[in-house]
């Protein structure tokens, strides 16, 4: 519907590598014949699901097929011109810095590369304003972590303005978020804006309650927050209070079966209360979605009227992490 693609619209919640498409794939798997990788191994298609943990696996999948510099940059290069053209015009991209041993691959590098598409696309006047986050691999534990926050400290100081923050992702039922809360507080102190995965899965009760007292500047899906789904009233309460938005991807929630159907997707709660609630894809290329897409299936499945969805993309701009005056 060209409502839906030329409404201007603000994605906050895209993981560099879940957003490569079906084309860019296509490039990398001419580019590693030998890696033996198809179609149906990095993405999720119409109708199809997966558990969590599945979907895990075909990051691994992608990882293996994105592992150089020439690969970021395309990648990087094509997830933002593709956003563009579905009518994105504020953009924050999150994507967890990799080594690379056998391509030299540095995660300083990493993030240097995702910075020159960034600028290529700018001086190429894509009409998109990009800005990123740098991503904590929960898996990877407390000093992984600690490192990671330094490397975005720095970035953040030096990439005029581009780095805005910080992610913490990654499989939600590896790990404890106690463990990474020196790093994310440190980050937080150092002007870094936080972006934290929360209640993914349900078993994260007493981590999202120390994670919330930070507090994060933004909640990454909050699928399990609310007590209708086995959460709290007191969760529900910090988020309120702290009035900290939520970064909700609908099928992405139902592709990974975290939400069995989209109408029972907590986006109805959020949304009925008020809270600022953000539609985002997270990873438009292994979801096969876009963000006009998740719109349009937000206003069909919740009746939402064009004034209404029209309110809601732009109250997005209002959780942008980007320093003040941008359009
Ligand atoms: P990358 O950081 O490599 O650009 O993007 C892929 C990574 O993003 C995955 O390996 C994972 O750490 C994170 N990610 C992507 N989608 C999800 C999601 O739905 N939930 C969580 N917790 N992490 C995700």
């Amino acid at each position: 519907d060209v409502f839906y693609r030329e409404l201007p619209k603000v994605e906050l919640h895209a993981h560099l590598n879940g957003s490569v498409s079906f084309q860019t794939i296509e490039k990398l798997i001419s580019r590693k014949p030998h890696l033996n990788i198809e179609h149906g191994m990095t993405a999720i298609g119409k109708g199809q699901r997966r558990t969590l943990d599945e979907c895990f696996q075909v990051f691994k999948v992608i990882h293996q097929l994105v592992d150089t510099e020439e690969d970021i940059l395309m990648v990087a290069t094509d997830v933002i011109k593709e956003f563009a053209a579905d009518g994105v015009k504020y953009l924050e991209l999150r994507s967890t810095p990799r080594e690379e041993k056998n391509t030299g691959l540095t995660k300083k590098r990493y993030i240097e590369t995702v910075m020159k598409a960034i600028q290529q696309c700018r001086k190429e006047g894509v009409d998109i304003d990009v800005r990123f986050l740098v991503a904590i691999d929960r898996r990877n534990g407390t000093e992984v972590a600690m490192e990671t926050v330094k490397l975005a400290e720095e970035f953040m100081l030096s990439s005029d303005g581009l780095v805005v923050g910080l992610d913490l992702s990654g499989d939600p039922t590896v790990g404890h978020g106690r463990d990474l809360l020196p790093a994310l507080q440190k980050a937080k102190n150092c002007g870094l804006k936080l972006s934290l995965h929360l209640s993914e899965v349900p078993s994260q009760l007493e981590e999202s309650d120390l994670l919330l007292n930070l507090p994060p500047d933004r909640i990454g899906h909050g699928t399990f927050l609310h007590p209708e789904v086995g959460g709290s009233a007191s969760l529900v309460e910090k988020v309120v209070k702290n009035n900290i938005p939520l970064e909700l991807c609908l099928t992405s929630n139902i592709k990974g079966q975290t939400v069995p159907c989209y109408a029972q997707h907590h986006f109805k709660y959020w949304y009925q209360m008020g809270h600022p609630s953000v539609i985002c894809t997270d990873d438009k290329g292994v979801f096969c979605t876009d963000l006009s897409q998740e719109y349009q299936v937000a206003a069909s499945t919740f009746g939402l009227s064009r004034e209404a969805v029209w309110k809601l993309s732009q109250s997005a701009i209002d959780c942008i992490f980007a320093p003040d005056t941008i359009e």
